[in-house]
């Protein structure tokens, strides 16, 4: 079952250690199958070279297992939660990547001060207070405090994204380490300029209304 789905999410898989946004067998991406309540999930603690479509997980939006042998990823049940409670999401990201990951760890949010960043994110990278892992913390964290970015850190852990597809959760995850990098690089050079909050929102805007195809 969701043959595509399953090969786009192992995918996208694979692409986090490429992309240089997770080590070991951390971070993982999960999708649902657009309108329904079936999600494809990375199963736990295996290697991302050892990922093949065919060891993807399928779970409903409770939290049982549909289709598979392996025992889903831990991250999973964080992902559920966002996508029940946010029906136009249907990809959670989640990774430790370092650059943004340090700004988690300092609980700080990323600032917006890159046009790039006001065209994906219109807003600082908000950060979530500390949450315990295993429960719904995580995932109440997310929907209280992305406030419409598609990137949240939370502290003392990671990034988290979300988007309307693996390709667009994906892109946030890239986009957010990236930013992150650049913003600490430029930190230790001198005094950041700020984009003045119109500027940010008229980035934004021309963005999301005008850009690409
Ligand atoms: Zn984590």
């Amino acid at each position: 079952m969701l043959e595509n789905l399953k090969k786009e999410v192992c995918e996208a898989n694979k692409s986090l250690p490429k992309n240089g946004l997770v080590v070991w067998t951390s971070g993982n991406v999960l999708g649902r199958e657009g309108g329904s309540d079936l999600v494809v999930v990375k199963p736990s603690g295996v290697a991302f070279d050892e990922l093949t479509p065919e060891k993807m997980v399928v779970m409903n939006l409770k939290g049982e297992v549909v289709e598979g042998d392996l025992k889903p990823s831990s991250d999973a049940y964080t992902g559920l939660y966002v996508l029940r409670n946010m029906p136009w999401v249907n990809s959670v990201v989640h990774t430790h990547s370092n650059f943004a990951t340090a700004f988690a760890a300092l609980g700080k949010p990323i600032p917006c001060v890159l046009t790039s960043m006001c065209d994906l994110f219109g807003m600082d990278i908000p950060c979530a207070p500390f949450c315990r892992i295993g429960d719904e913390q995580i995932g109440r964290a997310i929907i209280e405090y992305h406030k419409g970015c598609q990137a949240v850190l939370v502290q003392n852990h990671g990034v988290f994204t979300i988007g309307e597809s693996v390709r667009a959760a994906l892109k946030a995850a890239i986009m957010c380490e990236d930013a992150a990098k650049t913003v600490y690089i430029a930190k230790t050079m001198g005094e950041i300029v700020p984009i003045s909050q119109k500027d940010i929102e008229k980035t934004h805007k021309r963005y999301v209304t005008e850009y690409g195809q």
